[in-house]
């Protein structure tokens, strides 16, 4: 960073992955996993203390953000002003307007995925700057960003023809991988990706009891103990065959879709048998998340996100499930314990029985259990 370049207007000229800064748990408060808008000024005060107050920033956000953001005021009153540009899938744009324009980037992500189409990515190291915290500052650093073989690529694309260890939770040792929250290190890795900054699906397990990233198969980090913990079921409408499960922590809203670079839950990995009723979900088709209503009880909100092909609940009456009915997009919908949410109207999505609290010694009380939430009846849409 030579200090010559700081007079020229425009040279440190930078794109912003809002989501990814929005996001990042690196950032305070630290270790939280939902998005706070303060980290955004914490990252643009950091760049200009570096680069001067003249730099301009060209913001991108992806549009399910605003869903979980703490203050979507702010974020609507920019986007509304034109000052952040939103798109379904940020990535693209942001990647299309670096190379176009020649500004830097500021993300935590190494687009992997997008490495074939933006070849220039592995040639142009220096543009791509991210953040994090010393001695209590926001620190901006180069990303590092690496070449990637066009096998590791192919790999994090397909992500698929894995062998999966069944874990059981009452094995002990199985049960502490359960609750401990896993990250991959893998920077060329899809999971390294996640804005959560941390594997968002269940960990393989090997006999042996190693504890492998799904996509990369490379040893994960262990995190620590989980927040209180449990555990969605995806199944095929059609055959009611289980496509997957994934950990859902409390307060700690996941996306929902289809394909490696989605920044969620990609429900296309592994098992071609599904590929068709798959393809109907949406690259971000739902945010999901469990809410804590002041510690007496929980229940499952969903959010679809403008999905090409719809999102339904059934509302299980006690006996049957009644008809399904479409969730408004984008608006807040509580889901009862035992209701079904229908993606794409092929794939199907509920909550398990299962409970997970992690901290040794600690219990929760039993109304927190999800078959003790509310039923059906005290389900409403809530909010915009
Ligand atoms: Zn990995």
């Amino acid at each position: 960073m030579g200090r010559g370049y700081d007079s020229l207007v425009g040279t440190w000229d930078a794109v912003v992955d809002v989501s990814n800064v929005c996001w990042s748990p690196q950032l305070p408060p630290q270790g939280r996993r939902t998005p706070f808008w303060h980290r955004l000024e914490l990252v643009l005060d950091a760049w200009r203390e570096l680069h001067g107050n003249g730099v301009r920033y060209t913001l991108v956000a992806d549009d399910s953000l605003v869903r979980a953001l703490d203050n979507p005021a702010e974020y609507r009153g920019l986007r509304d002003n034109g000052e952040l540009l939103v798109r379904p899938v940020a990535d693209s744009l942001i990647l299309d307007l670096a190379r176009d324009s020649g500004l830097h980037v500021i993300t935590r992500d190494h687009y992997v995925d997008y490495r074939p189409r933006h070849p220039w990515i592995e040639n142009s190291p220096e543009k791509f700057h991210c953040w994090s915290m010393t001695d209590g500052r926001v620190r901006i650093e180069p990303l590092g960003i690496v070449h990637a073989s066009a096998q590791t690529i192919s790999r994090a694309i397909e992500s698929k023809d894995l062998q999966r260890t069944r874990i059981h939770s009452n094995d002990p040792q199985h049960r502490k991988i359960l609750g401990t929250r896993w990250k991959c290190v893998n920077m060329l890795c899809v999971e390294a990706a996640q804005w959560q900054d941390q594997l968002l699906t269940w960990p393989l397990v090997t006999p042996e009891g190693t504890v492998l990233c799904p996509s990369c198969h490379r040893p994960l980090l262990a995190l620590g103990p989980r927040d209180p913990l449990y555990e969605a079921v995806v199944e095929h409408r059609e055959s009611g065959a289980e496509i997957m499960r994934f950990p859902l922590e409390v307060n700690s809203p996941v996306t929902v879709g289809r394909g490696a670079a989605i920044k969620g839950v990609n429900l296309a990995g592994d098992q071609d048998s599904f590929r068709t009723a798959v393809m109907r979900v949406s690259r971000q088709h739902l945010l999901v998340w469990i809410e804590d209503l002041n510690g007496a009880t929980r229940r499952m909100v969903a959010v679809d996100l403008g999905s090409r092909n719809g999102t339904a609940v059934e509302r299980w009456t006690g006996a049957a499930f009644d008809r399904p009915k479409p969730l408004p997009p984008s608006r807040e919908t509580i889901i009862g314990s035992k209701d079904r949410l229908i993606l794409g109207g092929t794939v199907n999505l509920r909550l398990s029985g299962k409970h997970y609290v992690t901290y040794p010694g600690k219990s929760e009380p039993a109304a927190l259990a999800v078959p003790f939430w509310p039923g059906a009846e005290n389900n409403a849409t809530v909010s915009g």
